[in-house]
């Protein structure tokens, strides 16, 4: 208010106390700038709705942008941008620093394998004239939130002769999709008595794939045989060629625009496909910056970042390696001197479920990107612990380009909890702290997130790569 003076009181209060900013009450005008930029990110979400479909968009990214596979023997100069394959299901780039290898690397690491269904090696059978998909489910799912909803498939198989077929039923315009019943209301009052985390329990995640036969009385399982005649039709497989085989059913719903406003992204996968691009487009328009970057988009975080895909595998630390051997620098001296950004997303804060979150704590949507010290279960159990010094670090660079962000808990103390690939860079004795992006109904086959908090992300990314 003009001429009203702040008393003393007020003026204390700035100067002393922190609140994070509501992005559109503070800086309405960037929301334009954030819709622009997601625009780009829902067409990779409907491009990339497994590992090795983002691995394969990601590729393609980067040739367009001048990356070329990575060789240990060549000499890189600063602004050479470089790439490297791992099986498929995991990516590692690289844009060349001013500065040498020895004062340490920027890595930003973000995942993108997501939680679903995956086929069970066997997986066709008929019951009562339906033939079903059995499914074994991959990563934390609430089982009950994935009957009833339209799936599509997705995978890759690998021929007895070595032929590899990309499969995908459920995604073009016109494509059949698939599905996993429940019961109706009149007649689920005793599985209504079940717990929620047994509404579907495990075996019943059985997909519907066809209902019609085969004509011939003399076959079985005639449903069977017209399904399997159909995918034979489609990508020459036979019920063998499962075993040489992983196909994984997700949702068949596409990214599309939440509310009156369009303020927020409806879409599967967003966890961490939403960090997984906001890393891969700020990698890609880092010109020459003083550290060499890293950025990796790894497999199995859904599933303890296990596997030669995962981070708990050596694929990262040999990557290092080689660029260490190709400068003749001590790994260890890289690695000690490195700074990384564990790129994943935290549980936004939902009002509907208010008991699970400690408001002062929680992190809110159109707040900007999270920067999280901690995560684990219980007294910090399993936790990569930022350090006081790596929070400033980060806090420092953002804050340099007006960068929105916020930090908060995953959920109030001994509610639950969970882990990034934090630990995982932190055993290789490299700073390592959580930045990624608030997301509501986490885990389940529709996720929100707040583009302003996507573009946000994508500015830290990038701020973190130039500083
Ligand atoms: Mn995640
Ligand atoms: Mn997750």
């Amino acid at each position: 208010m003009e001429g009203k003076e702040k008393t003393e009181g007020e003026l204390l209060t700035e100067e002393l106390c922190w609140k994070f900013p509501h992005i559109g009450k503070k800086e309405s005008e960037q929301f334009e700038e954030a819709s622009r930029f997601c625009e780009g990110y829902k067409l990779f979400l409907d491009k990339c709705k497994t590992e090795r479909e983002c691995v394969s968009v990601a590729v393609d990214m980067l040739e367009k942008a001048g990356y070329r596979e990575f060789n240990c023997t060549e000499n890189y100069q600063p602004g050479d941008k470089v790439y490297q394959v791992n099986r498929q299901k995991a990516i590692l780039m690289t844009t060349f620093g001013k500065k040498p290898l020895a004062e340490g690397v920027r890595i930003n690491g973000a995942h993108i394998d997501s939680p679903r269904l995956d086929l069970k090696p066997y997986p066709l059978y008929e019951k009562s004239d339906i033939a079903y998909f059995k499914t074994h489910y991959y990563g934390g799912i609430r089982k009950y939130q994935w009957g009833t909803i339209p799936l599509a498939i997705h995978g890759i198989v690998v021929k007895k002769n070595g032929e590899k077929v990309r499969v995908c039923i459920g995604e073009e315009p016109g494509d059949p999709v698939f599905c996993i019943s429940d019961l109706l209301p009149h007649l689920s009052s005793k599985q209504n008595e079940r717990k929620l985390s047994e509404g579907l329990k495990g075996e019943e995640l059985n997909v519907i794939v066809g209902s019609l036969p085969f004509m011939d009385d003399q076959v079985k399982e005639p449903v069977k045989l017209l399904a399997l005649q159909l995918l034979h039709e489609k990508y020459g497989i036979t019920e063998e060629d499962f075993f040489r085989a992983e196909i994984e059913m997700v949702p068949a719903q596409k990214a599309v625009d939440v509310g009156l406003d369009r303020s927020m992204i409806g879409a599967y996968g967003q966890d961490d496909r939403v960090c997984a691009y906001t890393a891969l487009m700020a990698e890609i328009e880092t010109k020459c910056p003083q550290y060499t970057t890293v950025t990796v988009l790894t497999d199995k975080e859904e599933i303890g970042s296990k596997g030669n895909t995962g981070m708990d595998a050596f694929y990262f630390k040999h990557y290092i390696e080689d660029l260490a051997e190709s400068c003749k620098t001590p790994l260890r001296k890289i690695l000690r001197n490195s700074l990384c950004l564990s790129a994943d997303v935290s549980a936004a804060y939902d009002p509907t479920f208010s008991e699970v979150f400690e408001a002062n704590n929680a992190v809110y949507m159109n707040r900007g990107c999270v920067l999280t010290k901690y995560t684990g279960s219980r007294g910090k159990g399993g936790a990569s612990d930022a350090s006081a010094e790596t929070m400033a670090q980060v806090i420092r660079i953002m804050e340099e380009q007006g960068v929105y962000w916020q930090t908060g808990e995953l959920g109030a103390v001994d509610q639950g909890g969970g882990g990034t690939i934090a630990l995982y860079v932190a055993q290789l004795d490299i700073d390592v702290v959580d930045l990624g992006v608030p997301v509501l109904a986490m885990h389940s086959p529709f996720e929100l997130t707040a583009k302003n908090d996507v573009y946000q992300a994508y500015r830290a990314f990038k701020a973190f790569y130039m500083a």
